[in-house]
This record gives structure tokens, sequence and C-alpha cells, in this order.
């Protein structure tokens, strides 16, 4: 596990910037939203805590606190109030908000909370999405991306998803239903051939474009199993 992905969802520039800065120093990774829509677009990607602002344009931090609660993300959140009235729906409302600090705060404060708030989290905590590592090869899941010597390859979506589930299950022979049901879903009514398309695209971009060793082992009559160098 890397370091805990932490969501600074802040509209104002100078307050999230300080708040970023005293998280990086303490080896967390903050990632930064400035407004609700894009703050719940990356809290449904998944983080490990959220520093969430009542007072965002956009989506407000209640309405993005009650949608992922709706929606079962159990995420920890600490709520930023500027005001009395707002620290008085904090605490008086059913939110689901793990904590409040209210304005002006110090940054060191905020650190010391995201930290208790983690570690009291810690039994119900899902960790956030992973980076899975094979020598030059990166699999981001938040971005799903594969990047090689750290830069994106562009693969589709497909494609992306069948190295993934390649890669969850290393060293593991996978049987091309299982690829198919797992990547295409259930109802795909195309054939087994459409897995063997998709390993031969991934070679093309990872062995062959950029030099990779081979690592997608083909299993005569059955399937596929990765297994990189
Ligand atoms: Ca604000």
């Amino acid at each position: 596990m890397g370091a805990p992905r932490i969501l600074v969802a802040e509209d104002d520039g100078p307050i999230r910037e300080i708040v970023v800065h005293h998280l990086a120093r303490d080896g967390f990774a903050p990632i930064e939203a400035p407004d609700g829509a894009t703050a719940l677009r990356i809290a449904r990607d998944g983080t490990d805590l959220i520093v969430l602002d009542v007072g965002l344009p956009g989506v407000d931090g209640f309405e993005i606190t009650r949608t992922l609660r709706r929606e079962g993300r159990q995420t920890p959140v600490i709520m930023l109030t500027a005001r009395a009235d707002e620290i008085d729906r904090v605490v008086g409302l059913e939110l689901g908000a793990d904590d409040y600090i209210a304005k002006p705060f110090s940054p060191r404060e905020v650190v010391a909370r995201v930290r208790v708030v983690l570690r009291r989290a810690g039994a119900r905590y899902v960790p956030g999405p992973r980076v899975l590592r094979f020598g030059r090869l990166e699999i981001h899941e938040a971005a799903r991306e594969a990047r090689i010597d750290g830069v994106d390859i562009g693969l589709k979506p497909r494609e992306y998803q069948l190295l993934r589930a390649l890669a969850e299950n290393v060293g593991i022979a996978m049987s091309r239903e299982a690829l198919l049901r797992q990547v295409w879903g259930y109802d795909f009514d195309g054939d087994d051939r459409t897995v063997d398309v998709h390993i031969r695209r991934l070679r093309q971009k990872l062995v062959e474009g950029h030099g990779l060793a081979e690592c997608f082992q083909a299993l005569h009559g059955y399937g596929y199993k990765f297994s990189p160098a």
C-alpha cells in the first residue's frame, strides 16, 4: 500500500494549497478538488479520506457527504466549516461525517485530525485504488492506466480491464471463460477468440511497442497466465 490518498476539496486556493502542502510533507498523497462536482468524481474513484469544505461551489459539502453515504461509500470525511450555523448543521444532521474543523484552523491541526480519523476508521476502512507494479510496468487503478517507465501507454478500456484481471491473478492460470466473464460481463455473447484478439493487442503494445519481456503465457485449450519476468 502506498501513502493514504487524501482528497482536499476546498474552493479557496490558498487554504487548499497549504493543507495539501502539509499533508504531502507528512507523507500523505493529497489530491485537490476546487469544486463540488470534481470532488464527487474523485471521491467516487476512491480515496482513503476526504477533507471537505462545506461551502463548495456547485455541489456543497453536505450534499457530497449525503450522496456518498447513500451510495454506500464509507470513506471517512472531515468537514471544514466557516460559520457557526454550518457547525450546528454538521453536528446536528446525521450526515455521516467523521469529524469537523472550524475555520480558521492551523494546517497542523488538519494533519493531526486526518491521522486520528484514519486510525479510528481502520476497522471499516476499505483500501482505495491500488497501483500494481511489475518492473517497468505499472497499473494505476485510480487512473485506469497502464504505464511503462511512468508513461501512460494508452490502452483501450477492455485492454486495460483484461490486463488488470490477469495482473490481479499473477501466476494463476485464467480460463478464457473466466476472463470473458470478468472483463466483458455475463451477458457478452461474442466468442472465446475475443480474449485472444485482446491479448494480441496487449502484446503489441507492451512487448513489441515498449520492449517489455513476454508476460502473457498462453495455455493451450484453456486460457492465459500473467507471468511477468
Ligand atoms: Ca468555501
